[in-house]
């Protein structure tokens, strides 16, 4: 049974919120605030599978308690709930470390299937077999699919669901432009009208893990006014 904290403000939502995924068969608490559910996440402890935080908290906000779990290299994934039409707030929560997001107000149904699709990526990639095959080498970096981390050197970078999957996206797409509108759709199943920034942000992380000099990249290139292309 898979284990969800809900960490919401509102008493009325996070109830509603409680009430129906304990209905699906998960086990739920609920943080009021972001300090609250930063301790109930210890730093070295995974007591939840899945996160679903809302962006408005009282004291400090959503995507400061993402930051903050990314900085302690815990890696559960993350729903973020933001306000319907800022899409600067989607942007900031994929730079701060969400996996996915669902604006507010939204259909129970339709975040209980973002709700499975994340624990369903989430079980793949720890129930796959350890593949050695699994692994991307180039220039000096060892990607691993299965730890979900960039090694260079003895350095070990871990990676978020979002991250890994954008990752093996362009390398299967080695030596070809793709444009952000297929980023977006293949990668995170989002419509077109999505902002495409969100895209670019998600970039300048992938570069820091692999290139040696972020803002002269050698792996992952712009194509102006297209896109990106990976060269391995
Ligand atoms: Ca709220």
């Amino acid at each position: 049974m898979s284990s969800i904290l809900v960490v919401e403000d509102e008493w009325h939502l996070a109830q509603g919120l409680r009430f129906n995924l304990e209905e699906e068969g998960f086990t739920v608490e609920v943080a009021e605030t972001g300090e609250a559910a930063l301790e109930k996440i210890p730093v070295g402890a995974q007591p939840f599978d899945l996160v679903v935080l809302d962006v408005m908290l009282p004291g400090i906000d959503g995507f400061t308690v993402v930051r903050t779990l990314r900085e302690r290299n815990q890696f559960v994934p993350v729903l973020m709930l933001t306000a319907r039409g800022r899409s600067e707030d989607v942007l900031h929560g994929f730079a701060s470390g969400a996996d996915d997001y669902l604006p507010k107000p939204f259909e129970l149904s339709i975040l209980i299937a973002r709700v499975n699709g994340l624990l369903r990526r989430k079980q793949w990639l720890e129930s796959k077999p350890v593949d050695p095959t699994d692994l991307y080498e180039f220039s000096g970096r060892t990607l691993d699919f299965n730890a979900m981390e960039v090694s260079v050197a003895d350095r070990k970078m871990p990676l978020t669901l979002m991250e890994a999957n954008l990752m093996r996206y362009l390398i299967r797409h080695k030596g070809k432009t793709i444009s952000r509108k297929s980023i977006l759709e293949d990668v995170w199943g989002m419509s077109e009208d999505t902002d495409t920034r969100a895209i670019d942000n998600f970039i300048v992380r992938l570069r820091r893990y692999i290139e040696d000099d972020p803002s002269e990249p050698k792996h992952l290139l712009t194509v102006r006014g297209v896109g990106y292309r990976f060269v391995g």
